[in-house]
């Protein structure tokens, strides 16, 4: 599961209602699961003190930020999870079927447990407020992309002005910075909805169809949370959503939609973009 604003946004209220006031009776970290991303600083905490400071914590929120979900163990201690590549949150009700591989498990003291499984460079990490405040992808004060109020159409066109010489793409994907929450899974979306082609640069993008991009941008991400998230990607429970994404790998030479075209598979700023070069120019 690769976690974008939609899915963390749902997982991260699953997480709240299932998990919030429960007390954390043993955490595990795997050592062998763990290792690249400890090594990577990933995971901020080697095995033994994440056991230690996670153990007999009880869990007082679950909230989310960007692509950032926030378990806060204490007043100003948070278990931060972000995951944005690959991996797995999942729920247990019981201890017989856990899956075989995960990086964390939290077993509470009423017989249920979670574990999270992250792959490549998702993030599990424990933080106090003033790490959070001085973090280098986290704890920012992102506009989130939901919200018609932060994320208005003067905030939107502010930002493709300062960046004005970049191909959309890479302004809508950038990691970490005033905007968080859109990746490649509903980025293809968002273009071919929009009908625009992911290496078109800002400033060629007229007033009308930036105004039409940003809708298609809050309608899409709203959407998806209101479904549960993508259909490629499984919630808090192991269930996929029921977001149906346009174009993923599933078109590769598949008809467009709306044209017919063949959809064209492209690597585009380093990763792998689907496009109908009829519908996108
Ligand atoms: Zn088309």
């Amino acid at each position: 599961m690769a976690f974008e604003l939609p899915e963390s946004i749902v997982i991260s209220s699953q997480m709240d209602n299932e998990l919030k006031g429960k007390k954390i009776e043993k955490a595990y970290m795997d050592p062998k699961e763990c290792a690249s991303q400890i090594k990577q600083g990933f995971i901020n905490l080697q095995p033994p003190d994440f056991e230690k400071t996670v153990t007999g914590k009880t869990i007082r929120s679950v909230t989310n930020r960007g692509k950032g979900i926030y378990v806060q163990l204490e007043k100003n201690l948070y278990l931060v999870y972000s995951l944005e590549t690959s991996g797995y949150i999942l729920y247990h009700t019981n201890r017989d079927n856990l899956p075989p591989r995960w990086n964390t498990r939290l077993d509470f003291t009423d017989g249920t447990t979670l574990t999270v499984k992250i792959i490549a460079w998702g993030f599990s990490q424990v933080l106090t407020t003033d790490q959070l405040k001085t973090h280098k992808y986290l704890g920012k004060e992102e506009i989130s992309l939901i919200d018609e109020n932060e994320f208005t159409f003067d905030v939107f066109n502010d930002f493709l002005e300062s960046y004005s010489s970049k191909p959309i793409k890479f302004i809508l994907i950038r990691q970490g910075e005033e905007m968080s929450g859109i990746g490649n899974g509903y980025l293809q979306d968002i273009l071919f909805k929009a009908k625009i082609h992911p290496k078109r640069k800002a400033r060629d993008i007229p007033a009308s169809e930036r105004k039409k991009l940003y809708k298609i941008i809050l309608k899409i991400l709203t959407d998806s949370v209101k479904k549960g998230g993508r259909d490629t990607e499984f919630d808090l429970y192991g269930n996929p959503g029921g977001y149906r994404v346009i174009l993923d790998k599933r078109m590769k030479d598949q008809p467009c939609p709306k044209c017919g075209t063949t959809i064209q598979k492209s690597n585009i700023l380093g990763s792998t973009c689907y496009v109908c070069p009829e519908c996108q120019k």
